[in-house]
């Protein structure tokens, strides 16, 4: 079951209903958005059938939801929800570029990539300080030092950060230094970073998995929401099949599914699907065409020398005709570019 609480209803009143759950055997979990608060209600079905609050003074509605992810379903949510990500949206009447490099490396090769994603039309930039990777012998990012450039070159392009965070004993600083909280394919069912991303005050990132049904992902999506977090972008970036002429395979199907089934904005990550320059651009054109509230792409000044994905990076003419696309496509999907709001401080107050 999930209360709804009226607009006006203040904490007394939130207060009343969460106890009068937990007095009928329940447990409640309360998530603030930024329109309203909801109390997701966990409990059997004696518990349940026994609960009513609708009468309760500042409670809206009660509404029993079957799917099993209540709070990021689309069962009594009828709109797309827009994630506000530094003051840049990404929501269901835009479309929104995230775009960077695979990881910081250095300063001056994370600023200028931040410059070429900026002139291509990102509102937010991407880039990785934590790097997950398959092989222990690979560049495992810069930790600290890369969150600590990554902040500086935000601040000096104006464009609010996204990076990743593979542990969540790292959840705070991460957040010190970024607008967004990526939480990678890898790390999915990461249930304790999961939970700690939901309790961490800054908009989550949450990819699929590499073998994750919709439905999985929406739970763990649903773990964020639970603590508090309705701040959410799902992140379509290719699933493992038999292909392996591409890195993964993209599945464009998930865009409009996804639509059906949660309220959460989804964007789409070329870049990681393809693993190859050459299909970025049509795979990036695909999710919009399908509907995708934003992209993520890899971005990087000298893509023979980056320490990670360089391959599928853009540069010179594919960066061009990527920024020839968010020229064109939004406008063809009935939506509008976000173009970078006036600099917004990524560094939490
Ligand atoms: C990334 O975005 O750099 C990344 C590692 O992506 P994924 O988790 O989708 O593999
Ligand atoms: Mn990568």
């Amino acid at each position: 079951m999930v209360i709804v609480m009226a607009p006006y209803a203040g904490e007394t009143a939130l207060a009343d209903v969460v106890a009068h759950v937990v007095a009928a055997g329940g447990e409640a979990f309360v998530s603030r958005g930024v329109a309203r608060t909801i109390i997701g209600v966990v409990g059997d079905e004696r518990v349940l059938a026994g609960l009513v609050v609708t009468q309760l003074p500042g409670v809206a509605e009660a509404v029993r939801i079957t799917s099993p992810y209540k709070l990021v379903s689309r069962e009594n949510h009828a709109g797309t929800s827009t994630v506000y990500v530094g003051g840049v949206p990404i929501g269901p009447e835009t479309v929104t570029l995230i775009a960077g490099p695979c990881a910081v490396e250095t300063p001056e090769q994370t600023l200028a990539a931040a410059q070429l994603a900026k002139a291509a039309g990102a509102a937010l930039l991407r880039g990785g300080a934590y790097k997950p990777r398959t092989s222990p012998y690979a560049f495992q990012g810069l930790g600290r030092a890369g969150l600590r450039i990554l902040a500086e070159v935000s601040a000096e392009v104006g464009l609010p950060a996204v990076t990743e965070v593979v542990d969540a004993v790292d959840v705070d600083d991460v957040a010190e230094h970024a607008a967004m909280l990526q939480v990678g394919a890898r790390n999915m069912q990461n249930f304790t970073l999961l939970q700690a991303v939901g309790s961490s005050g800054r908009p989550v990132l949450l990819k699929r998995g590499l073998t994750a049904t919709y439905e999985e992902w929406l739970m763990a999506a649903e773990y964020i929401a639970q603590r508090g977090n309705l701040d959410i972008v799902l992140c379509e970036r290719g699933i493992r099949t038999y292909e392996t002429a591409t890195r993964n395979t993209l599945d464009v199907a998930a865009v409009p599914m996804i639509r059906s089934m949660s309220h959460l904005p989804i964007i789409v990550d070329p870049s990681h699907a393809a693993g190859r320059r050459d299909l970025v651009l049509p795979l990036a054109r695909a999710g919009l065409a399908a509907g995708a509230d934003g992209l993520i792409v890899d971005v990087h000044a000298h893509p023979e020398s980056a320490l990670v994905d360089g391959a599928q990076a853009l540069v010179g003419e594919s960066l061009a005709a990527l920024a020839e696309t968010m020229h064109t496509f939004p406008a063809l999907m009935g939506r509008t570019l976000v173009v970078p709001s006036a600099a917004e401080a990524t560094v939490r107050e």
